[in-house]
């Protein structure tokens, strides 16, 4: 069995990102992919002629996301996605007035200062409890937990929540972020072996990986799958860690086709929420986005969690009766052609980004810690201790890191 340098495992952002920082130090690899595509949770799908990501659609944080250059050096055409947004936040079927929400900010900055303040990595739930009386507080939970980190709020680390609560633009890409990872991170990172899930890994003298498709033996190795298509695989020896600290969250989201003239009133790039009491589930909508024909649902945390093991059609009924309480019956007729992610049930990722529990906000960087002298290193948006985390940009970094740390091992043993 001839030995290779690099085996990297898996083609999301972080394996692309390794292979092409490993290609550009000039050291040979390989990467095997599991599924049939590249891009791993960065996927475009069309619906009609409209592009809709079913995983990442923005580049979060732009001043700090690495991909905005990339995107900018292969003249990708960049949306100013909070500059097109008009937001609507519903009581009931009625729109906030101005002083709702100015007490909806309000209590924003409270719970951003009450989380902040907790003293020991107990749940983002627990550490706001004091502000339960106030009537926003449900409806900021879920949108900080379920919404955004795709957690449960009472499962979901405050400290977690602190690093990685995302500031500053967020961009997107005309013709989808999956798209664009297929295109231009894909030219950078070479050819990709599909269809080659690897099932068992022997870190003990070199690296052995076991495929469907025989075994492959390298001097280092890089595992770029998510913490539940981890947990799958054997590691001999095992891990110093287990991946129970950092469950994948769920967040669906679907595609809605406009059908015909009827718009509910809703303007291109408008968001629609509703404020909610606790424990009810959230779902956020942005309504034609770009000018595109359909609109896009969102729904996170436990209850798209219970919705996508159920399975599509419930998902789909939870969303029609939303959206008929929200705009009444006429909101029936405004939708046609359907498309529902569901990442949780997908066996090769199990869910749709990692978050931390409580007192588990350090277990990122002890899973990311290089193991075997730098030779083996899991590495991916769960490893991400720069407060990028759950995103293409963390992503892409630990791709960097990890190929820096082999590529460092390897000088040292030659
Ligand atoms: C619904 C949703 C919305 C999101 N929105 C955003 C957003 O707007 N902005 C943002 O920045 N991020 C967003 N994200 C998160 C972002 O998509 C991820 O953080 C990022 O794509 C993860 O990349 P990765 O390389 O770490 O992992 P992955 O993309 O999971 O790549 C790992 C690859 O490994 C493969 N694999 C798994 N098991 C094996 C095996 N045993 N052998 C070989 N290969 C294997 C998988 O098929 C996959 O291709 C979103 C994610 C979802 C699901």
């Amino acid at each position: 069995m001839p030995q290779l340098p690099v085996l990297i495992i898996g083609a999301g952002v972080a394996g692309l990102s390794a292979a092409s920082h490993l290609r550009a130090a000039g050291i040979e690899y390989l990467i095997v992919e599991a599924s049939a595509r590249i891009g791993g949770r960065a996927r475009t799908v069309m619906l009609g002629s409209d592009a809709f990501d079913l995983g990442a659609s923005w580049l979060h944080d732009a001043a700090r996301n690495p991909l905005v250059a990339l995107a900018r050096e292969d003249h990708a055409t960049i949306i100013d996605s909070d500059a097109v947004r008009t937001r609507r936040v519903l009581i009931g079927q009625t729109p906030a007035t101005a002083s709702e929400l100015a007490n909806r900010a309000a209590a924003w900055e409270r719970f951003d200062q009450t989380a902040s303040a907790a003293p020991r990595d107990i749940a983002l739930a627990s550490a706001i409890d004091s502000l339960r009386a106030d009537p926003w507080t449900a409806s900021i939970e879920a949108w900080e937990a379920c919404q955004i980190a795709a957690a449960d709020p009472r499962d979901f680390s405050v400290v977690d929540w602190r690093i990685n609560a995302l500031e500053g633009q967020n961009l997107a890409l005309q013709g989808g972020i999956g798209a664009f990872v297929e295109r231009s991170l894909g030219r950078r990172a070479g050819p990709v072996h599909l269809g080659v899930p690897v099932r068992a890994i022997d870190w003990r003298d070199g690296i052995t990986a076991k495929t469907d498709h025989g075994s492959i033996k390298a001097s280092a190795c890089i595992v770029t799958v998510s913490t539940a298509a981890l947990s799958r695989i054997a590691l001999t020896p095992s891990l110093p860690i287990s991946t129970e600290g950092l469950p994948m969250g769920t967040l669906t989201k679907i595609a809605l086709r406009a059908s015909g003239a009827e718009r509910l009133g809703l303007r291109p790039d408008e968001s629609v929420t509703a404020r909610i009491e606790r424990d009810e589930p959230m779902m956020s909508c942005i309504a034609w986005p770009g000018g595109a024909d359909h609109a896009v649902i969102f729904i996170g945390g436990p209850p798209a969690q219970a919705l996508s093991r159920e399975g599509e059609a419930a998902t789909l009924d939870f969303v029609r009766t939303r959206l008929r309480h929200w705009f009444g019956n006429t909101a029936d007729k405004a939708f046609g052609e359907t498309i529902v992610s569901n990442w949780s049930e997908d066996e090769w990722h199990g869910g749709s980004y990692a978050y931390a529990r409580p007192g588990h906000a350090g277990d990122r960087a002890i899973l990311g810690a290089p193991l075997a002298d730098g030779r083996l290193i899991i590495a991916g948006e769960a490893t991400a201790t720069d407060g990028l985390a759950g995103t293409v940009a963390g992503a892409w970094n630990e791709g960097k890191r990890a190929a820096a740390t082999v590529q460092a091992a390897l000088s040292r043993r030659a």
